[in-house]
Protein backbone atom coordinates (compact mmCIF):
# COMPACT_ATOMS: atom_id res chain seq x y z
CA UNK A 1 0.00 0.00 0.00
CA UNK A 2 3.02 2.70 0.78
CA UNK A 3 2.65 6.01 1.76
CA UNK A 4 0.95 8.75 -1.00
CA UNK A 5 0.43 12.54 -1.01
CA UNK A 6 -2.76 13.55 -2.31
CA UNK A 7 -2.33 17.16 -3.65
CA UNK A 8 -6.00 18.79 -4.64
CA UNK A 9 -7.13 22.29 -4.99
CA UNK A 10 -10.29 21.50 -2.14
CA UNK A 11 -10.96 18.88 0.64
CA UNK A 12 -14.24 19.46 1.70
CA UNK A 13 -13.62 17.53 5.25
CA UNK A 14 -17.10 16.85 6.57
CA UNK A 15 -15.38 17.22 10.05
CA UNK A 16 -17.52 18.40 12.86
CA UNK A 17 -16.86 22.11 12.29
CA UNK A 18 -17.21 21.60 8.23
CA UNK A 19 -14.44 22.59 7.11
CA UNK A 20 -12.92 22.96 4.05
CA UNK A 21 -9.60 23.70 2.83
CA UNK A 22 -7.88 25.27 -0.01
CA UNK A 23 -5.41 23.99 -2.14
CA UNK A 24 -4.61 21.48 0.27
CA UNK A 25 -3.16 17.81 0.78
CA UNK A 26 -3.40 14.69 2.31
CA UNK A 27 -1.25 12.18 3.01
CA UNK A 28 -1.85 8.35 4.00
CA UNK A 29 0.62 6.12 5.65
CA UNK A 30 -0.67 2.16 5.52
CA UNK A 31 -3.86 3.30 4.73
CA UNK A 32 -4.34 6.01 7.42
CA UNK A 33 -4.58 9.25 7.20
CA UNK A 34 -1.30 11.41 8.58
CA UNK A 35 -1.42 14.95 7.28
CA UNK A 36 -4.23 17.21 6.20
CA UNK A 37 -3.57 20.75 5.57
CA UNK A 38 -2.03 23.57 3.21
CA UNK A 39 -0.78 21.82 0.36
CA UNK A 40 3.14 23.70 0.69
CA UNK A 41 3.19 23.11 4.44
CA UNK A 42 3.65 18.64 4.16
CA UNK A 43 5.47 18.12 6.85
CA UNK A 44 7.73 15.47 4.94
CA UNK A 45 9.93 15.76 1.99
CA UNK A 46 8.45 13.98 -1.16
CA UNK A 47 10.98 11.25 -1.12
CA UNK A 48 9.00 10.16 1.19
CA UNK A 49 5.95 8.88 -0.54
CA UNK A 50 6.02 5.57 -2.69
CA UNK A 51 3.23 7.85 -5.12
CA UNK A 52 2.28 11.36 -5.77
CA UNK A 53 -1.07 12.73 -7.09
CA UNK A 54 -1.28 15.78 -7.95
CA UNK A 55 -4.55 16.71 -8.85
CA UNK A 56 -5.13 19.44 -10.88
CA UNK A 57 -8.78 21.78 -9.57
CA UNK A 58 -9.54 17.92 -7.55
CA UNK A 59 -12.14 18.37 -4.87
CA UNK A 60 -11.54 15.66 -2.22
CA UNK A 61 -14.63 14.42 0.08
CA UNK A 62 -15.17 11.86 2.38
CA UNK A 63 -15.82 8.39 0.46
CA UNK A 64 -19.70 8.03 0.56
CA UNK A 65 -20.99 6.05 2.68
CA UNK A 66 -24.05 3.82 1.04
CA UNK A 67 -26.14 2.86 4.33
CA UNK A 68 -28.76 0.34 2.68
CA UNK A 69 -28.08 -1.63 -0.25
CA UNK A 70 -28.86 -5.15 -1.43
CA UNK A 71 -26.06 -5.54 -3.90
CA UNK A 72 -26.18 -8.41 -6.28
CA UNK A 73 -29.93 -7.29 -6.71
CA UNK A 74 -27.88 -5.52 -9.80
CA UNK A 75 -28.51 -9.02 -11.83
CA UNK A 76 -32.29 -7.91 -11.44
CA UNK A 77 -32.01 -4.26 -12.83
CA UNK A 78 -35.37 -3.30 -14.99
CA UNK A 79 -37.03 -6.53 -13.96
CA UNK A 80 -39.91 -5.70 -11.78
CA UNK A 81 -40.48 -2.24 -12.32
CA UNK A 82 -43.91 -1.63 -12.05
CA UNK A 83 -45.33 -3.52 -8.55
CA UNK A 84 -45.87 -2.57 -5.22
CA UNK A 85 -43.66 -3.56 -2.74
CA UNK A 86 -45.63 -6.43 -1.80
CA UNK A 87 -45.97 -8.50 -5.27
CA UNK A 88 -42.62 -6.89 -6.43
CA UNK A 89 -41.13 -9.29 -3.66
CA UNK A 90 -43.76 -12.62 -3.78
CA UNK A 91 -44.34 -12.46 -7.55
CA UNK A 92 -40.85 -11.77 -9.02
CA UNK A 93 -38.02 -11.20 -6.60
CA UNK A 94 -38.35 -14.10 -4.47
CA UNK A 95 -38.63 -16.77 -6.77
CA UNK A 96 -35.90 -15.19 -9.07
CA UNK A 97 -33.79 -15.72 -6.43
CA UNK A 98 -34.51 -19.13 -5.98
CA UNK A 99 -32.34 -19.35 -9.39
CA UNK A 100 -29.34 -17.62 -8.25
CA UNK A 101 -26.16 -19.59 -7.99
CA UNK A 102 -22.77 -18.76 -6.28
CA UNK A 103 -21.23 -17.97 -9.66
CA UNK A 104 -24.07 -15.26 -10.77
CA UNK A 105 -24.25 -13.60 -7.22
CA UNK A 106 -20.31 -13.27 -7.15
CA UNK A 107 -20.67 -11.08 -10.62
CA UNK A 108 -23.70 -9.33 -9.04
CA UNK A 109 -21.69 -8.20 -6.22
CA UNK A 110 -18.65 -7.17 -8.96
CA UNK A 111 -21.22 -4.63 -11.09
CA UNK A 112 -22.85 -3.24 -7.89
CA UNK A 113 -18.94 -2.34 -5.89
CA UNK A 114 -18.10 -1.38 -9.26
CA UNK A 115 -21.19 1.16 -9.85
CA UNK A 116 -20.46 2.45 -6.56
CA UNK A 117 -16.90 3.05 -7.04
CA UNK A 118 -17.55 5.10 -9.80
CA UNK A 119 -20.04 7.24 -8.27
CA UNK A 120 -17.92 7.94 -5.71
CA UNK A 121 -19.31 5.19 -2.50
CA UNK A 122 -16.54 3.58 -0.91
CA UNK A 123 -18.52 1.94 2.35
CA UNK A 124 -21.35 0.31 1.45
CA UNK A 125 -23.78 -1.76 4.00
CA UNK A 126 -25.09 -4.66 1.86
CA UNK A 127 -27.99 -7.12 2.85
CA UNK A 128 -28.24 -10.14 0.63
CA UNK A 129 -25.66 -13.29 0.10
CA UNK A 130 -23.57 -13.25 2.82
CA UNK A 131 -20.50 -15.33 1.20
CA UNK A 132 -20.68 -13.91 -2.51
CA UNK A 133 -20.61 -10.91 -1.03
CA UNK A 134 -17.32 -12.02 1.04
CA UNK A 135 -15.81 -13.19 -2.02
CA UNK A 136 -16.50 -10.22 -4.37
CA UNK A 137 -14.75 -7.86 -1.17
CA UNK A 138 -11.91 -9.95 -1.65
CA UNK A 139 -11.15 -9.34 -5.15
CA UNK A 140 -12.56 -5.65 -5.01
CA UNK A 141 -11.15 -4.50 -1.66
CA UNK A 142 -14.40 -2.10 -0.86
CA UNK A 143 -15.30 -1.26 2.61
CA UNK A 144 -17.97 -3.39 3.60
CA UNK A 145 -20.47 -3.96 6.45
CA UNK A 146 -21.58 -7.30 5.55
CA UNK A 147 -25.61 -8.17 7.33
CA UNK A 148 -26.54 -11.90 7.89
CA UNK A 149 -29.85 -11.80 6.34
CA UNK A 150 -32.32 -13.50 9.07
CA UNK A 151 -36.22 -14.50 8.50
CA UNK A 152 -38.07 -17.56 10.12
CA UNK A 153 -42.24 -16.66 8.76
CA UNK A 154 -41.48 -17.55 4.90
CA UNK A 155 -41.74 -21.14 3.95
CA UNK A 156 -38.30 -23.05 4.54
CA UNK A 157 -37.34 -20.10 6.44
CA UNK A 158 -36.27 -22.22 10.01
CA UNK A 159 -32.62 -22.48 8.38
CA UNK A 160 -32.16 -18.66 9.29
CA UNK A 161 -31.77 -19.65 13.11
CA UNK A 162 -28.51 -21.39 12.44
CA UNK A 163 -27.20 -18.70 11.47
CA UNK A 164 -27.75 -16.68 14.78
CA UNK A 165 -26.45 -19.94 16.39
CA UNK A 166 -23.58 -20.02 14.04
CA UNK A 167 -22.54 -16.22 14.09
CA UNK A 168 -19.32 -16.44 15.64
CA UNK A 169 -18.45 -18.52 11.94
CA UNK A 170 -19.37 -15.84 10.23
CA UNK A 171 -17.03 -13.10 12.18
CA UNK A 172 -14.47 -15.44 11.32
CA UNK A 173 -15.36 -15.76 7.62
CA UNK A 174 -14.96 -11.59 7.97
CA UNK A 175 -11.96 -11.70 9.79
CA UNK A 176 -10.36 -13.68 6.55
CA UNK A 177 -10.44 -10.53 4.50
CA UNK A 178 -7.45 -8.62 5.18
CA UNK A 179 -7.56 -4.67 6.51
CA UNK A 180 -10.32 -5.82 8.45
CA UNK A 181 -12.41 -3.77 5.70
CA UNK A 182 -15.77 -5.87 6.38
CA UNK A 183 -17.59 -6.06 9.63
CA UNK A 184 -20.57 -7.80 10.66
CA UNK A 185 -24.52 -6.77 11.13
CA UNK A 186 -27.17 -8.59 12.20
CA UNK A 187 -30.06 -8.89 9.75
CA UNK A 188 -33.34 -9.22 10.66
CA UNK A 189 -35.36 -8.85 7.39
CA UNK A 190 -38.45 -7.14 8.67
CA UNK A 191 -41.37 -7.14 11.25
CA UNK A 192 -43.59 -9.03 8.93
CA UNK A 193 -40.84 -12.13 8.10
CA UNK A 194 -39.82 -12.44 11.51
CA UNK A 195 -41.13 -13.91 14.52
CA UNK A 196 -40.30 -12.22 18.01
CA UNK A 197 -38.66 -14.60 19.50
CA UNK A 198 -36.32 -14.48 16.64
CA UNK A 199 -36.39 -10.93 17.35
CA UNK A 200 -35.78 -11.02 20.75
CA UNK A 201 -32.45 -13.75 20.21
CA UNK A 202 -31.57 -10.95 17.51
CA UNK A 203 -31.28 -8.84 20.23
CA UNK A 204 -29.53 -11.28 22.55
CA UNK A 205 -26.61 -11.67 20.33
CA UNK A 206 -26.50 -7.93 19.57
CA UNK A 207 -26.07 -6.95 23.09
CA UNK A 208 -23.85 -9.96 23.47
CA UNK A 209 -20.95 -9.25 20.66
CA UNK A 210 -21.90 -5.77 20.24
CA UNK A 211 -23.00 -6.42 16.35
CA UNK A 212 -24.65 -4.06 14.97
CA UNK A 213 -28.70 -4.59 13.80
CA UNK A 214 -29.76 -3.68 10.09
CA UNK A 215 -33.11 -3.99 9.48
CA UNK A 216 -36.21 -3.22 7.40
CA UNK A 217 -38.51 -0.63 9.31
CA UNK A 218 -41.77 0.66 8.30
CA UNK A 219 -41.24 0.85 4.64
CA UNK A 220 -45.03 0.41 3.51
CA UNK A 221 -48.35 1.40 4.59
CA UNK A 222 -49.08 -2.02 4.19
CA UNK A 223 -46.82 -2.66 6.89
CA UNK A 224 -47.80 -0.38 9.47
CA UNK A 225 -51.22 -1.46 9.10
CA UNK A 226 -50.14 -4.97 9.37
CA UNK A 227 -48.24 -4.72 12.24
CA UNK A 228 -50.41 -2.02 14.32
CA UNK A 229 -53.61 -5.04 13.62
CA UNK A 230 -51.05 -7.73 14.42
CA UNK A 231 -49.95 -6.11 17.47
CA UNK A 232 -51.57 -2.90 18.46
CA UNK A 233 -48.85 -1.14 18.05
CA UNK A 234 -46.90 1.03 15.23
CA UNK A 235 -43.55 -1.09 13.89
CA UNK A 236 -41.29 1.35 16.14
CA UNK A 237 -43.24 0.84 18.86
CA UNK A 238 -43.31 -2.44 18.36
CA UNK A 239 -39.42 -2.45 17.87
CA UNK A 240 -38.96 -0.53 21.07
CA UNK A 241 -41.29 -3.42 23.11
CA UNK A 242 -38.63 -5.97 22.48
CA UNK A 243 -35.73 -3.74 23.41
CA UNK A 244 -34.38 -3.61 19.41
CA UNK A 245 -34.30 0.48 19.28
CA UNK A 246 -31.32 0.92 20.45
CA UNK A 247 -27.66 2.64 18.92
CA UNK A 248 -26.75 -0.16 17.16
CA UNK A 249 -29.68 -0.19 15.11
CA UNK A 250 -29.76 1.18 11.72
CA UNK A 251 -33.34 1.37 10.54
CA UNK A 252 -33.79 1.13 6.47
CA UNK A 253 -36.91 3.14 5.28
CA UNK A 254 -39.12 4.46 8.30
CA UNK A 255 -41.20 6.14 6.07
CA UNK A 256 -44.29 5.48 7.96
CA UNK A 257 -44.06 6.77 11.63
CA UNK A 258 -46.75 7.21 14.57
CA UNK A 259 -47.33 9.98 17.09
CA UNK A 260 -44.21 9.30 19.10
CA UNK A 261 -42.31 7.06 16.99
CA UNK A 262 -40.05 9.62 16.20
CA UNK A 263 -39.18 10.63 19.59
CA UNK A 264 -38.76 7.70 20.53
CA UNK A 265 -35.79 7.01 17.80
CA UNK A 266 -34.37 10.15 18.93
CA UNK A 267 -33.96 8.87 22.39
CA UNK A 268 -32.94 5.67 21.81
CA UNK A 269 -30.77 6.97 19.20
CA UNK A 270 -31.74 5.17 16.44
CA UNK A 271 -30.04 5.63 12.97
CA UNK A 272 -32.38 5.73 10.03
CA UNK A 273 -31.55 5.33 6.81
CA UNK A 274 -33.31 7.36 4.28
CA UNK A 275 -33.81 5.84 0.58
CA UNK A 276 -35.62 8.12 -1.24
CA UNK A 277 -35.55 6.79 -4.94
CA UNK A 278 -36.22 2.98 -3.76
CA UNK A 279 -39.15 4.55 -1.94
CA UNK A 280 -40.60 6.74 -4.49
CA UNK A 281 -39.89 4.30 -7.20
CA UNK A 282 -41.81 1.76 -5.44
CA UNK A 283 -44.82 3.89 -4.51
CA UNK A 284 -43.90 3.39 -0.89
CA UNK A 285 -44.26 7.03 0.44
CA UNK A 286 -42.30 9.62 1.51
CA UNK A 287 -39.68 9.56 5.06
CA UNK A 288 -40.53 12.38 7.43
CA UNK A 289 -36.61 13.66 7.19
CA UNK A 290 -37.92 17.11 8.85
CA UNK A 291 -39.20 15.42 12.08
CA UNK A 292 -36.25 13.47 12.61
CA UNK A 293 -33.47 16.13 11.93
CA UNK A 294 -35.26 18.52 13.89
CA UNK A 295 -35.48 15.97 16.69
CA UNK A 296 -31.63 15.20 16.15
CA UNK A 297 -31.77 11.55 14.76
CA UNK A 298 -28.84 10.51 13.20
CA UNK A 299 -30.53 10.00 9.53
CA UNK A 300 -27.73 9.05 6.64
CA UNK A 301 -28.65 7.65 2.86
CA UNK A 302 -29.41 4.42 0.93
CA UNK A 303 -29.72 3.77 -2.52
CA UNK A 304 -31.55 0.32 -1.51
CA UNK A 305 -30.83 -2.67 -4.44
CA UNK A 306 -31.06 -1.95 -7.74
CA UNK A 307 -34.00 -3.90 -8.95
CA UNK A 308 -36.23 -1.26 -7.05
CA UNK A 309 -33.96 1.87 -7.46
CA UNK A 310 -31.97 0.58 -10.41
CA UNK A 311 -29.37 3.21 -9.37
CA UNK A 312 -26.49 3.19 -6.60
CA UNK A 313 -25.42 6.76 -7.63
CA UNK A 314 -25.20 7.91 -4.20
CA UNK A 315 -24.58 11.48 -5.43
CA UNK A 316 -27.79 11.39 -7.35
CA UNK A 317 -29.33 10.11 -3.88
CA UNK A 318 -28.16 13.21 -2.19
CA UNK A 319 -30.02 15.76 -5.11
CA UNK A 320 -32.73 14.43 -4.79
CA UNK A 321 -33.29 14.30 -0.95
CA UNK A 322 -32.71 17.73 -1.28
CA UNK A 323 -35.40 18.57 -3.69
CA UNK A 324 -37.78 15.96 -2.75
CA UNK A 325 -37.96 17.38 0.65
CA UNK A 326 -38.36 20.78 -0.23
CA UNK A 327 -40.97 20.06 -2.42
CA UNK A 328 -43.17 18.60 -0.38
CA UNK A 329 -42.88 20.87 3.14
CA UNK A 330 -42.54 23.99 0.17
CA UNK A 331 -39.54 25.25 2.00
CA UNK A 332 -36.44 26.00 0.45
CA UNK A 333 -34.13 26.80 3.31
CA UNK A 334 -34.38 22.82 4.03
CA UNK A 335 -32.25 20.65 3.89
CA UNK A 336 -29.47 21.85 2.76
CA UNK A 337 -26.78 20.80 -0.13
CA UNK A 338 -24.77 20.53 3.73
CA UNK A 339 -26.96 18.63 5.19
CA UNK A 340 -27.13 16.03 2.31
CA UNK A 341 -23.64 16.16 2.29
CA UNK A 342 -23.02 15.00 5.76
CA UNK A 343 -25.86 12.25 5.74
CA UNK A 344 -23.79 10.66 2.63
CA UNK A 345 -20.64 10.56 4.67
CA UNK A 346 -20.37 11.45 8.86
CA UNK A 347 -24.09 10.31 9.71
CA UNK A 348 -23.21 7.13 7.37
CA UNK A 349 -20.36 6.43 9.46
CA UNK A 350 -22.13 7.16 12.39
CA UNK A 351 -24.95 4.38 11.54
CA UNK A 352 -22.95 1.95 10.73
CA UNK A 353 -20.67 2.21 13.92
CA UNK A 354 -17.41 3.43 11.68
CA UNK A 355 -17.16 6.97 12.41
CA UNK A 356 -13.74 6.30 14.44
CA UNK A 357 -12.59 5.28 11.27
CA UNK A 358 -14.34 6.67 7.98
CA UNK A 359 -16.73 9.25 7.27
CA UNK A 360 -14.77 12.42 7.25
CA UNK A 361 -10.79 13.68 5.89
CA UNK A 362 -9.14 13.75 9.27
CA UNK A 363 -5.74 13.17 10.87
CA UNK A 364 -6.19 9.42 12.44
CA UNK A 365 -8.77 8.23 10.36
CA UNK A 366 -8.75 5.71 7.80
CA UNK A 367 -7.98 7.05 4.04
CA UNK A 368 -11.20 6.36 2.18
CA UNK A 369 -11.93 9.78 -0.07
CA UNK A 370 -13.08 10.08 -3.31
CA UNK A 371 -11.23 12.55 -5.44
CA UNK A 372 -14.09 14.97 -8.01
CA UNK A 373 -12.78 17.16 -11.22
CA UNK A 374 -13.56 19.93 -10.11
CA UNK A 375 -12.48 21.14 -13.44
CA UNK A 376 -15.66 19.66 -14.92
CA UNK A 377 -18.34 21.52 -16.64
CA UNK A 378 -20.07 20.29 -13.63
CA UNK A 379 -18.21 21.82 -10.81
CA UNK A 380 -17.60 25.10 -12.02
CA UNK A 381 -17.70 27.90 -11.16
CA UNK A 382 -16.03 27.04 -7.86
CA UNK A 383 -18.36 29.85 -5.96
CA UNK A 384 -19.92 26.89 -3.88
CA UNK A 385 -18.04 23.70 -4.17
CA UNK A 386 -20.28 21.63 -1.93
CA UNK A 387 -23.23 23.37 -3.38
CA UNK A 388 -21.84 22.11 -7.18
CA UNK A 389 -20.94 18.55 -5.30
CA UNK A 390 -25.07 17.45 -4.00
CA UNK A 391 -26.76 19.27 -7.09
CA UNK A 392 -24.58 19.12 -10.31
CA UNK A 393 -21.73 16.47 -10.20
CA UNK A 394 -22.26 12.95 -11.56
CA UNK A 395 -20.27 9.80 -11.76
CA UNK A 396 -18.84 11.09 -14.29
CA UNK A 397 -17.06 13.44 -12.29
CA UNK A 398 -15.33 10.88 -9.76
CA UNK A 399 -11.61 10.92 -10.62
CA UNK A 400 -10.46 8.72 -7.97
CA UNK A 401 -12.07 6.27 -5.53
CA UNK A 402 -9.39 5.17 -2.66
CA UNK A 403 -10.79 2.61 -0.04
CA UNK A 404 -7.94 2.25 2.92
CA UNK A 405 -5.28 4.46 0.97
CA UNK A 406 -5.64 2.10 -1.71
CA UNK A 407 -6.70 3.88 -5.46
CA UNK A 408 -9.18 1.63 -6.66
CA UNK A 409 -10.74 3.76 -9.52
CA UNK A 410 -8.92 5.94 -11.32
CA UNK A 411 -9.96 8.24 -14.58
CA UNK A 412 -12.32 5.81 -15.51
CA UNK A 413 -10.73 2.63 -14.51
CA UNK A 414 -11.38 -0.18 -12.37
CA UNK A 415 -7.28 -0.85 -10.98
CA UNK A 416 -6.80 -4.27 -11.26
CA UNK A 417 -9.70 -5.58 -12.61
CA UNK A 418 -10.91 -6.77 -16.36
CA UNK A 419 -13.86 -4.34 -16.02
CA UNK A 420 -15.29 -5.44 -19.56
CA UNK A 421 -15.01 -8.85 -18.92
CA UNK A 422 -16.84 -8.89 -15.95
CA UNK A 423 -19.45 -6.76 -17.11
CA UNK A 424 -20.03 -9.15 -20.72
CA UNK A 425 -20.15 -12.44 -18.31
CA UNK A 426 -22.35 -10.56 -15.55
CA UNK A 427 -24.37 -9.70 -18.67
CA UNK A 428 -24.90 -13.13 -19.70
CA UNK A 429 -25.64 -14.50 -16.41
CA UNK A 430 -28.59 -11.98 -15.65
CA UNK A 431 -29.90 -12.49 -18.89
CA UNK A 432 -30.56 -16.49 -18.53
CA UNK A 433 -31.77 -15.91 -14.94
CA UNK A 434 -34.17 -13.56 -16.09
CA UNK A 435 -35.26 -16.21 -19.01
CA UNK A 436 -35.12 -19.20 -16.95
CA UNK A 437 -37.78 -17.96 -15.11
CA UNK A 438 -40.76 -19.38 -17.06
CA UNK A 439 -44.51 -18.98 -16.34
ZN1 LIG B 1 -34.04 -3.03 1.26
Amino acid sequence: MGNSLFKVKYVVTCNESFQILHDAAIAVEDGVITYVGDKDKVPYSLGNFDYVFDIKGGVLIPGLVNCHVHAAMTLFKGVADDLPLKRWLEEVIWPLEDKLDSKSLIYGNYVAIMEMLSSGTTTFADFYFFDELIEAVKVIPIRTVATLPLLDKLPNSEKFWSRLKNVKSYEHKISEVPGGLISLALGPHAIYSCSEQLLREVLMVSDKYSIPVHMHVSETKYEFDLVKKEYGLSPVKYLDRLGLLNKRLFAAHCVYLDEGDVQLLSDRKVSCVHNPSSNLKLASGIMPLYDLLKKGVNVCLGTDGSASSNSLNLLSEMRLTVLLHRGVRLDPSFPTAKDALLMATLNGAKALGLDDKIGSIEVGKRADFVILDGRSLHLLPENNIVSNIVYSSSPSDVSYSVVDGRVLFENGKFVGLDSENVLSLFNELAVSIWKSRGG
